[in-house]
């Protein structure tokens, strides 16, 4: 039995006939079965059409920060909103959020845009612009948005595809994307010192950027190694070549200056969005000065009608005033720690090898091995079947991570302790169905 109730069965199947597979972006999609209708979310809620709640860990994939419907952030939008959305003038409100994410992010200046794709799509060409090189790169597993130029060894890779881990292929996520647009990308395992260093050093005069995910968001939250991290930033500096954090889903989320701050490395230049906005569509690039004034009218383009507009702007400033001046990283923390722990001990109650990682704020599970995994590969290695089962027996209970493993459990503002609680309980029972 899937999990669609007889309602939002009815309405997944005109869905279907009107939207390819029901769904407005491919991860969404579960499946014929398991694909959801959202009637609406509230805090750390969401609730399908058949009126079946859910605790939500999923979270939109991530930019929930505070919770679904916060007050704060919906008032603040629907008072802004009244004056107008779009004007193609600078308004006070963007320079308020600029002036908040420079302060929060230690970053020089910034340029608003709407989706992460975006944000990472213009830093890839400030970052040619800056260089005058070409080449970049990426790390297996590591997302960067819908770009062609990024659609390679990705999450969405199978790992047969991806070859030697000494010579890895550049292997395409999609058709549909020319094939000769594989020559700008060199990919990497991740947290690799080795095979880092001897890739830049020998191909360093190609190299425009070094794109990375400081933290995997995209696979079950493995934590870049502080000294990979940092001997990232020493080589990026030695060759002239643009270190960005791709910050997508770990900015304003595990820590208040994201990535930058927990790793305490600059990046040259920094992707923010999901949790700029508390689910509104707000993203940013943002850098340190000399790079980011390489945008230039007229020489380097960045544009876009709906840049600065008033909903995602308005959004991002009462979120972000939010998270400056309450304990939101703190309470977090508080609540993913004891979520993390719980579930290291049923986990292990139940003699499952396992360890469960990244941070409290959005974390993962890995199944099979109690060996932390370093990289892509590593997690594939894992009992993902088994990951699968207890997440279908935890969406029937009414707690809602991804069906798959390499997406993070993500926590907001407005989980509480209760919630915590339930959560545990409910995944000791889907623990011991999954296992019958
Ligand atoms: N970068 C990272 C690290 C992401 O996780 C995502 C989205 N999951 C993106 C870029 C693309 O963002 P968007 O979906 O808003 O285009």
């Amino acid at each position: 039995m899937g999990l669609q109730g007889k309602i939002t069965k009815a309405s997944y199947e005109k869905a279907k006939k009107l939207i390819p597979h029901g769904v407005n972006s491919n991860f969404r999609f579960w499946g014929d079965d398991d694909t959801l209708i959202v009637s609406h979310g509230e805090g750390a809620y969401v609730w399908d059409l058949d009126g079946k709640r859910y605790i939500d860990y999923r979270l939109g994939f991530g930019p929930i920060i505070l919770g679904h419907g916060y007050p704060a952030v919906v008032e603040r939008v629907g008072e802004a909103i009244k004056g107008g959305v779009t004007f193609a003038w600078t308004t006070s409100l963007e320079i308020q959020v600029c002036e908040r994410l420079t302060r929060m992010c230690h970053v020089d200046k910034v340029r608003l845009t709407n989706t992460g794709s975006e944000a990472t799509m213009h830093a890839l060409r400030i970052a040619r612009a800056y260089t005058g090189r070409e080449k970049f790169i990426k790390f297996e597993g590591h997302y960067h948005g819908q770009c062609d130029y990024f659609m390679f060894s990705t999450a969405s890779s199978s790992p047969a595809a991806l070859g030697s881990r000494r010579a890895p292929i550049r292997a395409p996520v999609t058709s549909g994307i020319p094939t000769g647009i594989n020559q700008y990308v060199i990919v990497l395992p991740f947290n690799d010192l080795e095979r880092l260093e001897e890739t830049i050093e020998a191909q360093w005069g190609d190299l425009a950027a070094v794109f990375v995910e400081p933290l995997m968001g995209n696979c079950a939250g493995i934590v870049g190694k502080p000294e990979f991290i940092k001997k990232l930033r020493e080589l990026c500096d030695k060759f002239g070549i643009m270190l960005v954090f791709d910050e997508v889903k770990t900015g304003f989320r595990i820590a208040k200056g994201g990535a930058q701050e927990f790793y305490d490395v600059r990046a040259d230049l920094v992707t923010y969005a999901k949790a700029m906005g508390n689910g509104f569509p707000i993203a940013a690039i943002a850098g340190k000065e000399n790079v980011m004034m390489v945008i230039e009218p007229g020489a380097m383009a960045h544009g876009g009608t709906y840049s600065g507009n008033v909903v995602g702007t308005a959004a991002a400033d009462a979120t972000l005033e939010i998270l400056e001046n309450e304990p939101v990283f703190e309470t977090i923390q508080q609540r993913g720690k004891a979520l993390m722990k719980g579930i290291d001990d049923i986990l292990a109650e139940a003699g499952l090898p396992h360890v469960v990682t990244g941070v409290p704020s959005m974390f993962g599970i890995s199944l099979g091995s109690a060996k932390a995994p370093q990289e892509y590969r590593d997690y594939h290695k894992g009992d993902t079947e088994l990951y699968e089962k207890i997440s279908l027996e935890l969406n029937r209970r009414g707690v809602q991570p991804d069906s798959d493993g390499r997406e993070p459990w993500f926590l907001c503002y407005a989980l509480s302790n209760e919630d915590v609680g339930e959560t545990l309980n409910i995944f000791n029972d889907s623990v011991k169905a999954a296992m019958r």
